[in-house]
């Protein structure tokens, strides 16, 4: 049988977040049951994108939508196709074949998935968070604003509101990567309905959907650049293939979480991080409180842990490693060396009892 132990591979009970590195998120029987129908004809791959497009863009309350192979190729395909949608004549296939094109960022939201960017050809230009550096910024090179949202914006800097307002005025489009900004759900048009150009969103976190998909959501000529580029087309996007079965595991994952009770879900992490509190708080040498929101800024609370490595004889870098050595394998958050994050989001339900009693076991002495 093909299983990961038929390969020596242990599951993991995942209390980390949506990460890529533990697999990202668990698809629901709906997104599966999507995915193998896909998987059992052939179609005409453009129409299909096509009409996926349009449904996830009534669904979403935006104008126009394409299903990507994750958010990282969203962001490099949008800068791609900032470039080309400017370019005078005939669209490229392949922008940076062109290119003294700039994008511009701030500097506190340079992250892992700007490289997106360059990987597209261009020259990423960092500026401080004001209107005045902004405008300056701003020249006939110029093809976008990128906006990280999870990059906590303090208030002493200029907000998406005002960027959006400042680009608006120079006809320069915004993107807001917002790969990890679900939930809420209304964040699939609150970007957009601010103005901003496009918004992407991963499909393989919160959404559930495959984990190799994603989403930009936004203003339909971009989104038709894309298309161009991209698979069944020989362009720059041919190598961020998204297949049948994405696209429908996709549009299902959409519409499931448009339907499901957010509200619910929210309790469920609420009442397991207040019983995690509770019988942590019972062991010597270990504190815990309700942080919120999470690390990636989602509305949903998650269970910091304090210990204290004189009376445990360890500290966190064991423990996190002793969690994924533990029988089952668990995945936590790791902070620093006396602290650590039990996160629910991820959790099956009953999981989070297994996680409990793992903690039992190796938060002692
Ligand atoms: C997770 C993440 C991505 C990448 O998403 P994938 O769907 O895994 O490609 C990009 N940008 C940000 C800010 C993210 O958090």
């Amino acid at each position: 049988m093909t299983d990961y132990a038929s390969l020596g591979i242990r599951p993991v009970i995942n209390a980390f977040a949506t990460v890529t590195k533990y697999g990202g998120s668990l698809m629901p029987e709906e997104v599966m049951q999507a995915m193998k129908e896909a998987s059992q004809s052939f179609v005409d791959l453009v129409k299909l994108q096509e009409a996926v497009g349009q449904q996830i863009a009534t669904l979403t309350h935006n104008e126009a939508a394409y299903v990507t192979s994750g958010a990282a190729a969203g962001v490099m395909l949008s800068a791609a196709a900032c470039v080309a949608i400017q370019s005078d004549g005939e669209q490229p296939l392949f922008p940076q074949a062109s290119t003294n094109k700039e994008i511009i960022i701030y500097r506190s939201h340079r992250n892992g998935y700007d490289y997106g960017i360059n990987q597209a050809g261009f020259t990423v230009i960092e500026i401080e968070p004001t209107p005045t550096d902004l405008k300056q910024a701003i020249n006939q090179n110029t093809s976008a604003f990128f906006w990280f949202q999870n990059a906590q914006t303090n208030d002493t800097e200029m907000h998406l509101e005002q960027v959006i307002d400042i680009a608006q005025d120079h006809a320069i489009p915004v993107i807001v990567d917002a790969a990890a900004q679900l939930p809420p759900v209304d964040n699939l048009w609150r970007y957009t309905q601010m103005g901003a150009a496009l918004a992407i969103f991963s499909g393989g976190k919160d959404l559930r959907g495959p984990q190799s998909s994603g989403l930009i959501l936004g203003q339909r000529d971009i989104l038709e650049t894309i298309q161009r580029m991209s698979n069944p087309h020989h362009g720059v996007g041919r190598i961020a293939k998204v297949g049948k079965e994405e696209l429908m595991g996709t549009l299902a994952a959409v519409e499931r979480y448009l339907k499901i009770d957010h509200d619910a879900r929210s309790k469920y992490c609420e009442d397991t991080v207040q019983m995690w509190c509770q019988r942590l708080n019972d062991l010597q040498g270990v504190s815990a409180v309700r942080d919120f929101p999470n690390e990636a800024l989602q509305p949903l609370p998650w269970c910091r842990v304090t210990i204290d490595p004189d009376i445990l004889g360890k500290d966190c870098n064991i423990i996190v490693q002793q969690f994924l050595d533990h029988d089952p394998a668990i995945a936590v958050s790791p902070l620093d060396a006396k602290q650590f994050h039990l996160n629910p989001m991820t959790l099956n339900k009953g999981e989070e009892h297994i996680v409990l009693d793992a903690c039992l076991d190796l938060l002692v002495r």
